[in-house]
């Protein structure tokens, strides 16, 4: 006679004996063997070992001592991926306790062995509902397990059972939790699966069931106490799972399909959950949405004094005469100064300036503005272009032409009209000016408004035309180093003492350290920002990590379900991974949105804020991070359990 499909030599069980633990022996040296086909019940008193010989059988567990050969195969010489291959073709489980996932419905839960062994979609479904409507829930495709009784759950286990073949159906207690007319439809069922040639072992208690297998094995306190002997079965013999076994057809679905089950999997896990995933959401959502919003007020804040900054340049020295005292008439800068000055290695640039509020009129329109004389560096100093038209030339400095610049605001108010400033003639007091050129918008990068209400002339043609006096009122000097401006600043200093003969009745000011430091303190103001936000980012991965745990341990039971319908450790990771990465993701993306749309809120506010794409990246990236990293280990340890641990678990 050929090999036999399982058999058992010496089988030994052991519980405890470490760490403290009551030593017992649940199962001493049980030896069996089963024929393809044979139809087995192993039947003894509650205690006596029959769910523990179970698990060993399926490969649910592993025996202490003993051999277990199954279609020839030592069972512990099979890796993780065969004993996982074992559990998905080979067998069939069916326990007491029905072990559906609670989140799936019936016809999922059918599926589940079909998706582990890669069979295409369409086709597993069409099965599961050819099952399931044998099995008479032809009506019940899509309930869930808590919406099922005793006996329809009972049938949805055995049509998981037969999803992959059930060659060999495992059966614990099937009808134990059942009354008694679904508890012999259970039995029907079986002894009709037994015709057809499946392999079934089926424990229970209860003598009269047992009676109802074509063999009986009584078992009493681990021990076989009686065997009726083999039953000869017709057809195959083990063979044929010996060479399916020795190929490591192993099955598995394309890893494309695999992460779409997972995430239909996840997304139905959350969707059952969904109050508790919309918690775990907020918590990501807040994270997410409060570091990008502050790291955009900071940076936006930061910005704008770094325009103003750059507005008027950095390195800009100001020189201006004291003005007068009861004690000592007012200072006076001279264009001799000026020029003395200009000769200074430290100085790049210098511009006297001769300015002043004027009226100007066009047409019929009076609008007070200020008007300044400078020099041809005008544009280059304060880094303020013309918009349209050009400046003026050496040319007309020397000969003091009279022609001006306009500010968009003295435009606006002259100009109503719509007429081209360009070419046309202004009064400036009284004086004709012809306008060859508009400024550039200052004032809204400087925060200063006025900066746009001036007017621009020849330094010559204001003091001959407009003030009548040839003296700067002040003097803008553009340091050569713009991290050296203090030292310049005292090179000025000690040659205008100098030429004063050591009088100091003029000023020097510079108003990069002012806006420096203004700079700093806006910038440590972002840093804050940026760690609250940091934090509430860490408190929402706390969230996830909390979650995960929580989900993990709640479903360690599905874990060990998932194990038992033939899923491989990759498998299970793969499950979690993609449920917490899922999660993320979602909070991730809610939380930018909400980001955006706080930003647009604080945009109407006027608060400056700019959006950077590494915050966006870090936040989203972090929310990810923590998701994966706390989602993978809670994970992994489930998946590295025992399957009966997993199985056994509340
Ligand atoms: P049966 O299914 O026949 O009722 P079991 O196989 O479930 O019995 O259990 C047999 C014995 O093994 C029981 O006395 C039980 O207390 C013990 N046992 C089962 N599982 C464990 C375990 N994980 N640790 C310690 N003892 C166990
Ligand atoms: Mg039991």
């Amino acid at each position: 006679m050929s090999e036999p499909l399982i058999q058992l030599e010496g089988i030994r069980k052991r519980y405890g004996g470490d760490n403290g633990a009551p030593q017992t022996d649940v199962l001493r040296g049980v030896s069996l063997s089963i024929r393809t086909g044979e139809f087995v019940a192993i039947v003894g008193t509650s205690g006596s070992g029959k769910s523990t010989l179970m698990n060993i059988l399926g490969c649910l567990d592993r025996p202490s001592d003993g051999s277990y050969r199954f279609a020839g195969q030592d069972v512990a010489d099979l890796d993780d991926d065969q004993l996982a291959w074992l559990r998905r073709e080979a067998f069939g489980f069916v326990f007491q306790g029905y072990h559906l996932i609670p989140s799936a419905s019936a016809r999922e839960n059918v599926e589940i062995p079909a998706i582990y062994a890669g069979t295409p979609a369409e086709q597993r479904r069409q099965r599961a509902s050819e099952l399931l409507t044998r099995l008479g829930l032809g009506q019940r495709l899509e309930h869930r397990p808590n919406q099922l009784s005793g006996g329809q759950q009972q049938r949805v286990s055995i049509a998981r059972a037969l999803m992959n073949g059930g060659h060999i159906i495992l059966a614990d207690e099937p009808t134990g939790a059942l009354d008694s007319h679904s508890g012999a439809e259970v039995m029907t069922l079986l002894d009709e699966l037994a015709d057809q040639g499946h392999t079934i072992i089926l424990i229970t208690h209860d003598r009269e069931v047992a009676a109802r297998a074509r063999r009986v094995i009584e078992i009493r306190d681990g021990q076989i106490l009686s065997d009726s002997g083999a039953t000869p079965t017709p057809g195959s013999d083990a063979k044929g799972m010996a060479e399916r076994l020795a190929r490591g057809d192993s099955g598995g679905a394309s890893l494309l399909t695999d992460i779409r089950e997972a995430m239909q999997a996840a997304w139905r896990v959350m969707w059952v959950n969904r109050f508790r995933t919309a918690l775990t959401l907020l918590g990501i959502v807040i994270g997410v949405a409060s570091v990008v919003v502050m790291l955009a007020v900071g940076e936006g804040s930061k910005r704008q004094v770094m325009n103003q900054m750059g507005a008027f340049g950095s390195n800009l020295i100001y020189l201006s005469g004291l003005s007068e005292t009861p004690r000592s008439p007012a200072g006076l800068v001279t264009l001799d100064d000026v020029r003395a000055l200009a000769t200074l290695p430290q100085v790049k640039m210098i511009m006297p300036v001769n300015g002043g509020d004027t009226t100007v009129r066009y047409a019929n329109v009076d609008h007070q503005a200020y008007t300044r004389g400078n020099g041809v560096d005008f544009p280059h100093i304060l880094n303020w272009p013309a918009a349209e038209g050009s400046f003026f030339t050496q040319a007309d400095e020397d000969s003091a032409a009279a022609v001006a610049l306009i500010g968009p605001k003295v435009k606006e108010k002259l100009f109503r009209n719509g007429e081209d400033p360009l070419g046309s003639y202004i009064l400036i007091n009284n004086a004709p000016f012809q306008v060859i050129g508009l400024l550039a918008a200052k004032g809204a990068s400087s925060g200063d408004e006025d900066a746009d209400n001036q007017i621009v002339v020849p330094y010559s043609s204001a003091s001959v035309r407009l003030f009548g006096q040839p003296n700067p009122e002040f003097v803008i000097i553009a340091a050569a180093d713009a991290e050296r401006v203090h030292e310049a600043e005292q090179a000025i200093d000690a040659l205008m003492l100098q030429l004063h003969r050591g009088v100091r009745d003029y000023e020097l000011t510079n108003d990069a350290a002012m806006i420096q430091a203004e700079a700093r303190t806006r910038n440590s103001l972002s840093l804050m920002l940026g760690a609250i936000a940091a934090i509430s980012l860490v408190v929402g991965g706390i969230g996830v990590m909390n979650i995960m745990l929580m989900t993990v341990r709640e479903r360690t039971r599905e874990i060990g379900i998932r194990i038992a319908t033939g899923a491989r450790q990759r498998d299970i990771l793969r499950q979690f991974l993609t449920e917490a990465v899922l999660l993320t993701l979602i909070g991730g993306l809610v939380g930018l949105v909400l980001a955006l749309l706080i930003g647009g809120v604080l945009h109407l506010a006027e608060v400056a804020l700019v959006f950077s794409l590494p915050a966006v990246l870090g936040a989203f990236g972090s929310a990810l991070c923590t998701g994966v990293l706390f989602g993978y280990m809670p994970a992994r340890k489930a998946a590295q359990l025992a399957p009966v641990v997993a199985l056994s678990s509340e």
